[in-house]
């Protein structure tokens, strides 16, 4: 047992957060779980990040490099019911330590992650008398237990009582609240405000927050204990005193801000502006990557050597393809990897090699007759006019050029590639990207492609600033022009000056510790400056990313995308293959909601075992919902999966393209009959707010859909009319568009008008300037790639929502994208992560 009763103490009344520490590790010590000395290795990591995760909990843990003195992976509690301060007004009353050797401990850990969001459970845990409280409500196998209402949040009986007024100003946001709790903690009385049905303790402050207490509201003061009517009378002449907050700014922070994290990179003459395509800020020197291979000869006298040396280079591109798929995995997962794996079939593939020979045996030299069948075969494989086959067409050419390469080798430029490059490009192929030397490449910037592109998805799983769409203009730069690449904001800053160049330097390095900082606080929730919680969720494809995507702070997953779950298969997966794939997502995910996409194919995802139709646009044919409700029994499959899976977790479905009420009633209709089929439970259906028509008439659509996610990554190619995967056009796709943000306006509004939650899982709430803005628009869940999590958690965690209110209304009266990029008070806000 990693947590069991003799690890857990109660009652506990350590003197600082130092022997809280020393107490808890104790009980590891004493339970052969930990040698001593990791005690002060848990000192040692307090050192560098805060493990106060919010509500009260915190988690002590050693530094990585000392798990050798783990005998066994444990957990300790140490409860603390007065209080143990931990750093600046934190006050810890259950500490977790924690001693980890693998993931053991993760299901623990989204265990108290879920505590966390139940605050009176949180209070209930940290006064309980029973152990068996605590094991329960930390066992990820049981039923997460109801908070009672601890003693403290009843209004205090038996005692005083008076009516006081929240602030005029701006009523209970964050710094009257620290002025209750710090007066709070001064007495020993239990102390509470009731407001609005609720009831708060006064030492609390996120509960005092969640009073909703507004400016000049009525609130109810209760004091009860020994020195109750002192606490009375203080507290009361502190609320007259409008809690200090009379001539207060409502949206200064409760603290002097944290210096800005970013570098102050304003748009100086010769900046060229393109889309944020990777976060992070690269200092460096101009590389212009061109993709050519030197040149060869077009014939060849001796077809035998010819056809020996074309073999050789398939075989060393084969041998090439899985080395770069090995080291892809290991660098940034599996599922980036599989392109190189599929990229291979083609130099087995008869008729192109036969072709390559046949062109050698009528006098052709090696690399010509290849680039020529190659060449062929890929034109035609465009020209079918089906979306599949044309990306294997970019596919065929991008492996195409690696048989060039081995047999006349790189063009003279690809061999100089200096240190700090910023690789300069029109597009970059998967594996071009995929093949830039890490060590020396800083940044991309590109004049082409978007930012849903592949180039911008590598880069960001490899963690490289880049920039995307940048203009032809880049590509007249002379190589080794010294610049600044800025991915959060899409510049790029030729010949920066010697301040541009520091404060590139400061930003790369204060970049550097936010990021961890982030890391470590990948557990604690995303709640604003003044109080207002935002769920942020990651993106997932299959059950194999559920731990990774707790671990790396999601609170669930806002979007499965579940075709992809079907990829590259020649048949549809049968109903128990399905149900094993969602309920293992469920289970992963440990009760954490499950947004399951069903199938989400046709445009740009279409499925071999699905029969697409020619289309000429694809995008605007049978795709998503509609091809679903055309294919029956392919989608009751899928609905009776999960309803069945629903059963292990917390699993919602959502519908993808709907264009209007007719296809939402007709799935609702399906999924109704196969749920009432098997007698399963009801379960949350949803919607996709990604055709234009389905956010003008969102008002309509929230009264018979249960949630809305809205998918900005389509959203923004139908409203501004640009295709996804337009080679050129990807400056245009910018979800910052005035008129993209207005319908997400629309929707949200129409939404919580009729009490609908509004999530966003398109590219858009991975960029650190549009979080902002959906956060003043009210979205209630972001959900992005694994790797974003914790840092937009961090982000919304410095934002103030009375701030992005502010900016939201701004950005929707601009006229463009690139003046809504350009608001003064957005840069600040963005400056964060
Ligand atoms: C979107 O369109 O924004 C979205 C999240 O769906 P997908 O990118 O899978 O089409
Ligand atoms: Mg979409």
């Amino acid at each position: 047992m990693i947590l069991s009763p003799d690890r857990i103490r109660l009652g506990a009344s350590p003197t600082d957060k130092e022997a809280a520490i020393r107490q808890a590790a104790q009980l590891l010590v004493d339970t052969g779980s930990i040698q001593p000395a990791y005690a002060d290795s848990m000192l040692r990591r307090e050192g560098e990040a805060d493990t106060f995760l919010g509500n009260g909990i915190a988690i002590p843990h050693g530094q990585r490099g000392d798990r050798g003195m783990i005998g066994q992976t444990g957990i300790a509690v140490l409860q603390v019911p007065a209080g143990v301060r931990w750093n600046g007004d934190d006050v810890a009353t259950l500490v977790v330590a924690i001693a980890a050797q693998g993931d053991e401990h993760i299901a623990v850990l989204r265990r108290l992650t879920e505590v966390l969001g139940e605050e009176s459970l949180a209070r209930q845990l940290a006064t309980t008398r029973d152990p068996q409280d605590i094991l329960r409500a930390l066992d990820p196998d049981a039923p997460l237990p109801q908070g009672a209402p601890a003693a403290a949040a009843m209004p205090a009986a038996g005692g005083l009582s008076a009516e006081v007024e929240a602030p005029a100003a701006a009523g209970m946001h964050a710094r009257p609240a620290r002025a209750v709790v710090t007066l709070a903690k001064s007495f020993q009385s239990a102390i509470t405000l009731s407001h609005g049905g609720k009831v708060a303790d006064a030492r609390s402050m996120i509960a005092l927050l969640q009073l909703g207490a507004g400016p000049a509201a009525r609130l109810t003061l209760s004091a009860s204990g020994p020195d109750a009517a002192a606490a009375l009378e203080a507290m009361q002449a502190a609320f007259t005193d409008q809690l200090g907050d009379n001539d207060a700014d409502p949206d200064a922070p409760a603290e002097a801000p944290p210096p800005p994290a970013r570098a102050d990179l304003p748009m100086m003459p010769g900046t060229v502006a393109g889309l944020p395509a990777s976060p992070g800020v690269a200092v460096g020197v101009l590389f212009r990557f061109r993709s050519e291979t030197a040149g060869f000869a077009e014939t060849a006298a001796d077809p035998a050597a010819e056809r020996g040396a074309l073999r050789a280079a398939l075989d060393a591109t084969r041998a090439e393809l899985r080395d770069v798929a090995a080291e892809m995995t290991a660098r940034i997962g599996a599922k980036h990897a599989e392109i190189f794996a599929a990229h291979a079939e083609f130099l087995d593939d008869p008729e192109l090699v036969t072709e390559a020979e046949a062109a050698i045996a009528r006098g052709a030299s090696a690399p010509a007759a290849w680039q020529g069948a190659a060449e062929r075969r890929a034109a035609a494989l465009a020209g079918v006019g089906d979306a599949l086959l044309a990306a294997r067409a970019i596919d065929l050419k991008d492996v195409a050029r690696r048989v060039l390469r081995q047999l006349v080798g790189p063009g003279a430029e690809a061999a100089a590639l200096p240190d700090r490059a910023i690789v300069v490009a029109e597009d970059l192929t998967p594996s071009e990207t995929a093949n830039l030397d890490p060590a020396k490449v800083v940044g991309m910037v590109t004049s082409a492609g978007g930012p849903t592109a592949h180039t911008a998805i590598l880069a960001r799983a490899m963690g490289i600033p880049a920039v995307v769409a940048a203009g032809s203009g880049v590509l007249e730069l002379p190589d080794g022009t010294p610049a600044v690449l800025d991915g959060d904001r899409g510049h790029l800053h030729p010949h920066p000056d010697d301040m541009a160049l520091a404060a590139a330097e400061a930003a790369m390095a204060r970049g550097k510790d936010r990021a961890e900082a982030a890391r470590e606080a990948a557990f604690r929730p995303a709640v604003t400056r003044d109080g207002h919680r935002v769920e942020v969720a990651a993106n997932v494809r299959q059950p194999e990313e559920a731990l990774a995507a707790v671990a790396a702070g999601a609170e669930g997953t806002g979007l499965v995308r579940s075709e992809f779950l079907f990829h590259d298969r020649a048949d549809p997966p049968s109903e128990d293959e399905q149900f094993d794939l969602y309920r293992r997502l469920a289970e992963g995910f440990g009760g954490l909601p499950v947004v399951l996409r069903t199938l989400d194919a046709g445009g740009d995802k279409p499925l071999r075992f699905v029969q697409h139709p020619v289309e000429a646009n694809p995008f605007l044919g049978l795709r998503g919902l509609r091809l679903s409700l055309a294919e029956p029994a392919l989608f009751r499959t899928q609905v009776r999966a999960a309803l069945r899976a629903a059963r292990h977790g917390d699993i919602k479905l959502m519908l993808p393209m709907v264009d209007g009420l007719a296809d939402l009633r007709a799935a609702r209709d399906i999924i109704e009959r196969e749920r009432a089929a098997l007698e399963a439970p009801a379960i949350e259906v949803g919607i996709m707010v990604e055709v234009p028509s389905a956010a003008v008439m969102a008002d309509q659509l929230a009264e018979e859909a249960d949630f809305f996610s809205i998918g900005t990554n389509d959203l923004t190619q139908y409203t501004l009319a640009v295709d996804r995967l337009h080679p050129t056009m990807g400056a245009r796709s910018d979800a910052l568009d005035p008129g993209v943000l207005r319908l997400i306006d629309m929707t949200v509004r129409a939404a919580h008008a009729r009490g609908r939650w509004v999530g966003v899982c398109g590219n858009m709430a991975a960029d650190a300037m549009a979080a902002p803005i959906l956060l003043g628009l009210g979205v209630d869940e972001l959900s992005v790639s694994i790797p974003n999590v914790a840092a937009l958690k961090a982000q919304i965690r410095a934002l103030s929502r009375a701030k992005a209110r502010k900016v939201a209304a701004l950005a929707l009266n601009c006229g463009t994208a690139a003046e809504v990029r350009a608001l003064p008070g957005l840069l600040e806000l963005a400056d964060v992560a």
